[in-house]
């Protein structure tokens, strides 16, 4: 089995390398990602500018390649050209904090697995909701679980899959949901500040627990409840059941 690597929050981040060792056991995993954090940039690419990629060591061995650009942009330069033979699974994260509710939306940790959807691979997006004192090593441990059983499930290649872990506290996780992706907006904020030279800049801010309503049913409640949770995803944007309802429908041109 061979298995991509990717994430958003950069190379070097904790959740990367946990998981890099814990998917060892499935197979050989070769890493592309971001040189730096890319958090919430979605499925951004680079196309403007040249993309730069550097080999990364650690240990003194290979670890994995370092790209200047965003996960989508990662996973798009290891199969176009790192990657000698296409991989079998496509794996993005751990990440820091979950991707739940429409943040999926947002997420590059998210966009990296949906583009190897894209290429047709099964693709996980793996996420560990933010706590004082993340441990990624047993959450790499439960992911990995996880995607074994997806695989072993999965009848046709390119399913696309969101994964995502409550906070490891004892007891916790109390079991595993398929749940649909909440839709809610909540707890968005924008804050305005000064700057030294008495210009306005702004802080895009999250404000926990203010509003929050937690949807019954959706992956944002049940991660808040201590489950881990795996939604499937897909990347079709077309509204089938407006399109359904449109279809007899005539447009004037004018
Ligand atoms: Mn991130």
């Amino acid at each position: 089995m061979r298995i991509l690597l990717t994430n958003d929050d950069g190379i070097y981040a904790q959740g990367l390398e946990a998981l890099h060792d814990a998917l060892l056991r499935m197979g050989t995993v070769d890493i592309v990602a971001p040189s730096v954090e890319q958090s919430g940039v979605s499925h951004s690419i680079t196309y403007l500018e040249p993309l730069l990629a550097h080999d990364v060591f650690r240990h003194g061995r290979l670890f994995g390649k370092a790209v200047r650009g965003s996960p989508a942009d990662c996973v798009k330069l290891a199969m176009l050209q790192i990657c000698n033979t296409p991989p079998d699974l496509v794996v993005s994260g751990i990440n820091a904090g979950a991707n739940t509710g429409i943040n999926v939306l947002y997420s590059g940790t998210v966009a990296g697995a949906i583009e190897g959807a894209f290429f047709g691979i099964t693709s996980v997006a793996v996420s560990l909701t933010s706590s004082e004192k993340p441990d990624y090593v047993p959450a790499a441990q439960i992911a990995t679980g996880l995607i074994e059983q997806i695989l072993e499930s999965e009848t046709r290649p390119g399913g696309l899959w969101n994964l995502n872990l409550p906070e490891l506290r004892p007891g916790w996780p109390v079991g595993v949901k398929t749940v649909p992706m909440g839709l809610g907006r909540y707890g968005e904020a924008m804050e305005r500040r000064i700057d030294p030279r008495g210009r306005p800049y702004f802080w895009t801010m999250t404000v926990a627990g203010q509003h929050h309503t937690l949807e019954p049913g959706t992956d944002v409640e049940a991660v808040a409840e201590g489950f881990v949770t795996l939604t499937p995803l897909h990347f079709d944007l077309t509204d089938r059941r407006r399109l359904g309802e449109s279809a007899n429908r005539t447009w004037r041109l004018e």
